[in-house]
């Protein structure tokens, strides 16, 4: 699955009217919650069904606007949270399992997704027109990347999407990806640290890039900005200041713009250790296992690691390299040498071991790593691109790429789905 984006050029009329779908999509997806809560539904097949009585219903005017297959995806995206939380009941994942949540209508966020109906595309593909009964009309697609290269028919789903600097059309083709690539005859370990972006069992170590730390900076001083704009409302209805919301949004671009940043160096990086290896073997680290924390650093390496590990494993598919995610147990404790365990905390930066194995100590871990990956067969990773996986992204739809990247970049256009 390809995901092209383009960004939509209407007038500001138009996007109010993007703004109602969005939100007659939330709705049916909430509704569809509630529906469930209340035991009235047990399937995906009775969410369908629901959304027939919601647009019937005369007091949900709005649910007869939107178009009926935007209203089934939405009541997939719900079904989808219930069937996760299922799912990890029966895993019996330790923790919070994620019970399905109402989401709010959210300025700067959100998404509705049409299928086949609903949208069409014009002749030379540079204007899509919504034909719904919301009526937002033609807008125009901007973007570098073409079209054409797909038929009509390989379009699975069109994605309208709300971002802090404007919307955006995601364009969902099915196309499978295959490239080839000379076997290298190497294996990688991989270690991931807050120190360093990671350190390979080659003991070679890449650092996060440095206009990164800078930008982090700037979001931490713009929050404060926000804060000291926030009145306390005395009563319900009050209103924030002007000044309030114009530091918001200051914020919220910069949100964006290090997100894209963020990716851009996380998509590259990526693709390079996938090409320098025949197999990349990485900790199975879970958002879920990682402590939350407000420590601002450890919460931006953690989501940069895993959105590192799911481009790993989506290039591994393309260039035909094996991905490994191994149990993350004693990698950093264990000796690569000779299996000893040796304990340390962790500012101890060096592993020494009485077998005279001197290591850094991320590049024992990396060693580690990579062994244990050698030795596990049929733990490959993930499909990050999975059908169920698209449904979910809703809730992050900052770390889904542009179509508009620079000419220079070599950035692969895609989605990016994390869990959670
Ligand atoms: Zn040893």
């Amino acid at each position: 699955m390809l995901v092209y984006e383009a960004k939509l050029k209407g007038k500001i009329d138009q996007y109010g009217k993007l703004d109602e779908a969005i939100r007659a999509g939330l709705f049916v997806r909430n509704a569809c919650i509630r529906l469930w809560m209340d035991r009235g539904a047990k399937s995906r097949n009775d969410l369908y069904k629901y959304c027939k009585t919601l647009a019937d219903n005369p007091d949900f005017p709005w649910a007869k606007l939107l178009n009926s297959q935007a209203r089934q995806a939405s009541a997939e995206r719900a079904w989808a949270s219930i069937s996760r939380f299922f799912e990890n009941c029966k895993k019996k994942i330790l923790g919070k399992k994620g019970f399905p949540k109402f989401k709010k209508n959210r300025p700067n966020h959100g998404s509705v997704e049409y299928k086949q109906t609903g949208f069409k595309l014009s002749e030379d593909r540079k204007y899509i027109t919504f034909t719904d009964g919301f009526k937002a009309g033609c807008f125009r697609l901007w973007g570098t990347r073409n079209l054409h290269f797909y038929g009509l028919d390989k379009i699975n789903r069109v994605r309208v999407v709300r971002r802090a600097d404007g919307y955006y059309a995601q364009f969902l083709i099915d196309h499978e990806r295959v490239e080839s690539r000379e076997p290298t005859g190497k294996t990688l370990g991989l270690d991931v640290g807050l120190s360093h972006f990671y350190t390979d069992s080659n003991a070679e170590t890449v650092d996060n890039p440095r206009y990164l730390q800078k930008s982090e900076r700037r979001i931490k001083s713009l929050q404060r900005r926000v804060s000291k704009k926030f009145i306390k409302p005395k009563e319900k209805g009050d209103k924030q200041s002007n000044n309030y919301k114009k530091a918001k949004q200051k914020l919220a671009l910069k949100h964006l713009k290090v997100s894209r940043q963020r990716k851009d160096f996380v998509v590259k990086t990526a693709r390079c250790v996938v090409q320098s290896a025949d197999l990349v073997a990485y900790e199975d680290l879970k958002v879920r296992n990682m402590v939350k924390n407000h420590c601002l650093a450890k919460s931006i390496s953690d989501a940069s690691w895993t959105m590192f590990r799911s481009w790993v494993e989506y290039f591994g598919k393309v260039f035909g390299t094996a991905t490994v995610a191994v149990p993350p147990h004693y990698t950093s404790q264990q000796c690569s040498n000779c299996g000893a365990i040796v304990k340390k905390s962790l500012s101890t930066r060096t592993h020494t071991c009485s077998c005279k194995t001197v290591l850094g100590r991320d590049h024992n871990a990396a060693l580690n790593i990579l062994k244990i990956g050698l030795n596990t067969v049929g733990h490959t990773g993930i499909n990050v691109w999975g059908e169920d996986d698209l449904y979910l992204s809703n809730g992050n739809d900052t770390q889904v790429s542009r179509l508009n990247e620079p000419e220079n970049s070599n950035c692969e256009i895609g989605i990016l789905t994390p869990s959670g």
